[in-house]
């Protein structure tokens, strides 16, 4: 039997697993936690660390091909994998995502604008950041997410404090940009350089953190969608890349598209796909990795996706409750995924809910019923 590898369990993985044993796979996760959601429903799971030389012999002894779902799996990691056995996507594009300054310079080789910004390394870089970029939003260069490792700042007095609280680490400062609307584009990209993209997502975000996502997007044109997704299936050729990637656009009140970040990596805005399109990104990116053959997936329901935090299986108190899952489900298109990790924190990703009905309008009146029932403020 074939067996598909993933480096790290999360849920991104654990999707990942479901699309993979679907079409018939067996799936190996390497993650350091012995109870990460993929890991608990892999056929293998090898919990070493990312960089540890037996695990990742032990990955590649039990695997075909190997892809990631963790954003910041070492690259090197994905390089020494890549001596035993083809790895998609290949560690040198998946540098390129985790550094904002690499990331930011192949958007612009790519011919995708993106916001006006400047590398702080030294002291000299933050004394020399230009007065246009102020107010800016100060964010380390590596490691960060759902707005973790960033500070707004609104002059020269707040950057520098920022800095330090930051750490002194490696950043960008970008211009605060005033968006009319976030919008993201999912592509896959074969070994044979076919390309194939989702319509984009319309996103709201909450204090950093993806909340609601809304396909068809709405306030976007057909020609920004056209753009979005062009942009973005130059990035992933200029990569060189293979698999699944998102690009993240700041829509602009000119209607000027800008390029944000990109994840190497399925990503949460596209959950929706698993119930909303014919194929969903999971399945895509099985389908790279194992050198299928990428077809176009298809929108067939407007839909609204929730992202379940961890914040509702909290009361008003403090006390913890488990969410009112049949309430919801009594819904039109209601779809739950739960990931199965063992304890809920605030902002920490549970599940999300996707609403699925013949009309956009429809799926959105239902999802304000769904937020209602749960506790999630209105969008
Ligand atoms: P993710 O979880 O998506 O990886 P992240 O921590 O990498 O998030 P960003 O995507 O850089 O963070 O920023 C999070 C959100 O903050 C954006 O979706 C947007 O709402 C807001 N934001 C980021 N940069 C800017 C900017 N330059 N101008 C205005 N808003 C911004
Ligand atoms: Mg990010
Ligand atoms: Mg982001």
């Amino acid at each position: 039997a074939v067996t598909l590898g993933v480096m790290g369990g999360g849920q991104l993985g654990r999707m990942f697993v479901h699309a993979a044993q679907a079409l018939g796979y067996r799936t190996a996760v390497l993650d350091p936690d012995a109870t990460s959601p993929a890991g608990l429903v892999s056929h293998a799971h090898v919990h070493t660390a990312y960089l540890d030389a037996d695990g990742l012999a032990r990955l590649a002894d039990a695997v075909d091909a190997i892809t990631t779902e963790f954003e910041n799996v070492p690259a090197e990691a994905l390089r020494r994998l890549a001596e035993r056995r083809p790895v998609a996507p290949g560690g040198d594009a998946v540098a390129v995502c985790q550094d904002r300054a690499a990331e930011k310079a192949h958007f612009t080789a790519s011919g995708v604008p993106c916001a006006p910004y400047a590398l702080i390394e030294t002291e000299a870089q933050l004394a020399a950041v230009p007065d246009a970029l102020l107010p800016g939003i100060l964010k380390t260069a590596r490691l960060g997410y759902d707005g973790k490792g960033q500070v707004r700042v609104a002059d020269r007095a707040a950057l520098a404090a920022a800095w330090a609280e930051l750490g002194r680490v490696p950043c960008v400062l970008e211009q605060r940009l005033a968006l009319a609307a976030e919008v993201s584009v999912i592509v896959a990209r074969g070994a044979d350089g076919t390309v194939v993209h989702f319509p984009p997502q319309g996103n709201l975000h909450r204090d950093g953190i993806l909340a609601v996502t809304t396909v068809p997007a709405p306030d976007v044109s057909p020609a920004q969608a056209a753009e979005a997704t062009a942009c973005a299936g130059r990035i992933a050729a200029s990569l060189g890349y293979v698999g699944v990637l998102c690009v993240e656009f700041f829509v602009l009140a000119d209607g000027a598209l800008v390029a944000n970040e990109m994840a190497p990596r399925p990503h949460n805005s596209g959950h929706y796909s698993i119930d909303a399109c014919d194929a969903s990104q999971f399945e895509l990116q099985v389908r790279a990795m194992a050198g299928l053959p990428l077809v176009a997936p298809r929108l067939h329901s407007p839909c609204v996706m929730l992202n379940l935090l961890g914040d509702l299986w909290f009361d008003a108190v403090g006390r913890e409750r488990t969410p009112d899952w049949a309430g919801v489900l009594a819904l039109p298109g209601a779809h739950l995924h739960l990931y199965g990790k063992a304890e809920a924190r605030r902002g920490r990703k549970m599940g999300h809910l996707t609403i699925t009905a013949a009309s956009a309008e429809a799926a959105r009146a239902t999802a304000l019923q769904a937020a209602a029932q749960l506790g999630i403020s209105a969008f």
